[in-house]
């Protein structure tokens, strides 16, 4: 037991500042792989990133088994050899976004639902992603505060759902994301704000005051959509991140996408599940991979895709089981497998 001695005050160390946090990132493989005491490894990698830097914020690598090269977490990161390879039918724009583009920074390809790429950024870069090929250096709705994207929203009064995706649109500072706020009010018709990021999970302390109250301030219904691919993502800075977008009136939800050695067996996927529960999380997609040049090592057969599907079924409760989808370009929706 741990008694404070009389007087003792307890204080908590100030928030980190999560901009602080974000550029204090990892970006070198060798230094990644000395975190860890896999330093030896080093000379089996390819020197450079194949023009996609390593980014993985410090409290990530964190969550990484020490001394295990085949961590889940740092399979997703790493840059390897394996991404040099060309494979038939990996290709740049695996998703058919240049197609689908309406206005600046406007994706709207479903019924009732824009998507808005409201930052080229992420905390993490992800190697499996199609971003590799597509900063979105001019495609940002949050050019021009917002103007352009909420102006196509505006007259559509179909859309009755915003999404902001990306990138990573938390990566957007707060004060860009009272504007679009500003922008929000004149559009009755948008009942409810999406949003699309895997910051809560790999850079939870951006989760801060100023966040939630945006967040909570804002009189549409909000969905926040993460992104986690392991139970190992979770830890108690993650649970408190997910407490208190649930606190700031968010239905929390995840996608996750289906990746060869880091989450392709049942047990690993049941206990994501499990886990993201316990943060207040329900699964959503289970995305097979988009077929971007360069991720071809991390994809999984449709047949063993089922196959885990079905495991899931049989031993979890409904509502822990993930849709498995694809995205395909010109459908109406993700297709179901
Ligand atoms: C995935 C996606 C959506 C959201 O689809 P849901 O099935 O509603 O999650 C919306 N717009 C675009 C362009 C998308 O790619
Ligand atoms: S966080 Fe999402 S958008 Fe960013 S690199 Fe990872 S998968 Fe891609």
């Amino acid at each position: 037991m741990i008694t404070a001695s009389p007087g003792a005050r307890i204080t908590s160390p100030a928030p980190a500042d999560w901009r602080q946090l974000w550029r204090d990132s990892v970006t070198d493989s060798h230094e990644l792989l000395d975190l860890l005491g896999l330093g030896h490894l080093a000379g089996q990698l390819p020197a450079g990133d194949a023009g996609f830097a390593l980014r993985v914020p410090r409290g990530f690598v964190a969550r990484m088994r020490p001394g295990d090269a085949r961590d889940p977490l740092l399979l997703q990161v790493l840059p390897r050899w394996a991404e040099r390879e060309q494979a038939p039918g990996f290709v740049i724009d695996a998703v058919g976004d240049l197609a689908a583009r309406e206005a600046q920074g406007v994706l709207h390809k479903y019924h009732g639902r824009a998507l808005l790429i409201a930052s080229g950024s992420c905390a993490i870069n992800c190697r499996y992603c199609f971003r590799r090929h597509f900063p979105y250096g001019e495609e940002m709705a949050a050019a021009g505060q917002w103007r352009q994207a909420l102006e196509h929203v505006r007259q559509d009064p179909s859309i009755n759902e915003l999404i902001l995706s990306g990138g990573d649109p938390l990566a957007l500072a707060t004060a860009k994301l009272e504007e679009l706020g500003r922008g929000l009010a004149d559009l009755p018709h948008v009942v409810r704000l999406r949003i699309h990021t895997r910051l809560p999970v790999v850079l939870p302390e951006r989760i801060d005051a100023s966040f939630v109250d945006w967040l909570g301030s804002l009189p549409m219904q909000k969905v926040v959509v993460l992104h986690a691919n392991h139970a190992n993502e979770f830890d108690h800075t993650v649970d408190a991140a997910c407490a208190r977008l649930r606190e700031a009136g968010a239905t929390l939800l995840n996608q996750a996408v289906l990746l060869r050695g880091v989450n392709d067996d049942a047990d690993t996927l049941a206990a994501l599940s499990e886990r993201m529960f316990m943060a207040g999380v329900l699964p959503y997609y289970l995305h097979q991979l988009d077929r971007v040049q360069g991720a071809a090592h991390f994809e999984v057969s449709d047949a063993h895709a089922r196959a885990l599907l079905d495991t899931l079924r049989a031993r979890l409760p409904g509502y822990l089981v993930p849709r498995l989808v694809r995205e395909m370009g010109g459908d109406p929706s993700k297709r179901p497998l």
